[in-house]
């Protein structure tokens, strides 16, 4: 999954960024938002015992976005380099009621881009999520929105918190709640989805200029032959999201199937104390990519191209060198014990799912040939040393 990301990432010209696993709890609940279930349920807060006293709290990071952009300011790109192309690979950690594709530690593959803030920014998100499905042979379904700006979205809100007055008594617990604090989150309710469809829909009240810029993404997205959905429901809960939200989700792998979520926060940068720069992202959940993958991914990735069964002392200490000048040529080796008898090793080379092995003891090493056995044709032959290397190397491609 992390060689995808990463060859993903160099393709689309992003350069790494690590960021710390802990952050001062003030940053989340500036970033993710206190009304956001991660800060208000979700958060490992880190504690030094009595000395801690006085000092600010600290927290274990939910996400990658905060800690970004408070190093991108801290640093000074905002003001000295503010286009700047992110990725960011690592454990995230979340107090949740564990599941399959729910863990307390997993993992987010983010890319974070500063100071674009044109639509071919947000359209090469999606296309990126969308080639990393592909390169993994996921089939993902995209679906995008956008939210307005600080200019639009106040009359949304406001029609939102509207039609929310009048069907309070229809609305959940949680969502009167939701509705005073922070009305867009009523879109979210997993409970109250047949009802919110008649709801205001964020699309309608776009500006000039949002209207164009989401119509630009769809357009760019279009001609990339990305398929999505427009998601009307989608949404983001804070002030500085701004335009286009999207999400991906995998199909076949459980509820859990929700497995990018990105979108544009210009007001974010500002918002933490920089400059006001531009910035949209997305994250990828590693685990549910995988399990989507599990799927589709053949179990032979992991599987070497050889193993050496080696037959004695003698014949051990001659499979170390081979080892290597296999190794050499870019194969993958596995040695297997010289200490097992025959029919554990052939064992051993079907369990693993290798594409040769090659077979040699006393007899062998005298006669300066090896046993090499094909074990997806199923046959055997005897060759010299040269012929073994150029056979497994020729094979690998086939
Ligand atoms: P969900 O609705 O599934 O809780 P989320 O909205 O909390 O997701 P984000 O904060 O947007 O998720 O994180 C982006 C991605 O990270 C998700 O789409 C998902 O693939 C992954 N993710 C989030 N929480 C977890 C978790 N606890 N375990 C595994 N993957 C997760
Ligand atoms: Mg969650």
């Amino acid at each position: 999954m992390e060689k995808a990301a990463r060859d993903l990432a160099w393709r689309y010209a992003l350069n790494e960024i690590r960021v710390p696993m802990m952050e001062r709890l003030g940053l989340y609940e500036r970033s993710t938002g206190e009304t956001s279930d991660v800060v208000e349920k979700q958060m490992y807060l880190v504690s030094r015992g009595e000395e801690s006293q006085g000092e600010d709290k600290m927290a274990l990071r939910p996400e990658g976005t905060p800690g970004v952009v408070r190093a991108y300011i801290e640093s000074g790109l905002d003001r000295s380099d503010p286009e700047q192309r992110f990725f960011y690979l690592g454990p995230m950690l979340r107090y949740e009621r564990p599941q399959k594709g729910r863990y307390r530690q997993f993992h987010q593959f983010g890319v974070e881009l500063f100071g674009r803030p044109d639509a071919a920014a947000d359209a090469e998100l999606m296309m990126m999520v969308d080639e990393l499905g592909r390169s993994l042979k996921l089939e993902l379904e995209l679906q995008v929105n956008s939210l307005g700006c600080t200019r639009c979205r106040p009359a949304f809100r406001a029609a939102l918190l509207d039609w929310g007055r009048s069907h309070l008594s229809e609305l959940c617990q949680d969502c009167h709640q939701r509705l005073e604090r922070n009305p867009l989150r009523l879109l979210d309710c997993k409970i109250d989805v047949g009802l919110t469809e008649g709801a205001p829909k964020s699309l309608d009240y776009l500006c000039d200029d949002c209207r164009r810029h989401f119509e630009t993404v769809v357009q760019m997205v279009d001609r990339a032959e990305v398929t999505y959905a427009i998601n009307a429901r989608l949404v983001r809960g804070l002030d500085y999201y701004t335009r286009t939200a999207f999400e991906a989700v995998a199909t076949g792998i459980g509820a859990q199937n929700a497995v990018a979520a990105g979108g544009r926060y210009d007001g974010l940068v500002e918002a933490l104390g920089g400059a006001p720069v531009p910035g949209t992202g997305f994250a990828v959940g590693i685990e549910r990519i995988a399990l989507a993958a599990r799927q589709s991914l053949a179990l032979e990735q992991g599987a070497p191209n050889v193993v050496l069964a080696a037959l004695g002392q003698a014949a051990a200490l001659r499979a170390v060198g081979l080892a290597r000048s296999l190794r050499e040529r870019g194969l993958r080796v596995e040695l297997l014990s010289p200490e097992r008898g025959l029919k554990a090793l052939l064992r051993r080379a079907d369990r693993v799912g290798a594409r040769y092995a090659v077979i040699f003891g006393d007899n062998e090493l005298q006669r300066g040939i090896f046993q090499l056995r094909d074990l997806k044709a199923s046959s055997q032959r005897e060759v010299g040393e040269s012929e073994l290397l150029s056979a497994i190397v020729d094979g690998r491609e086939n």
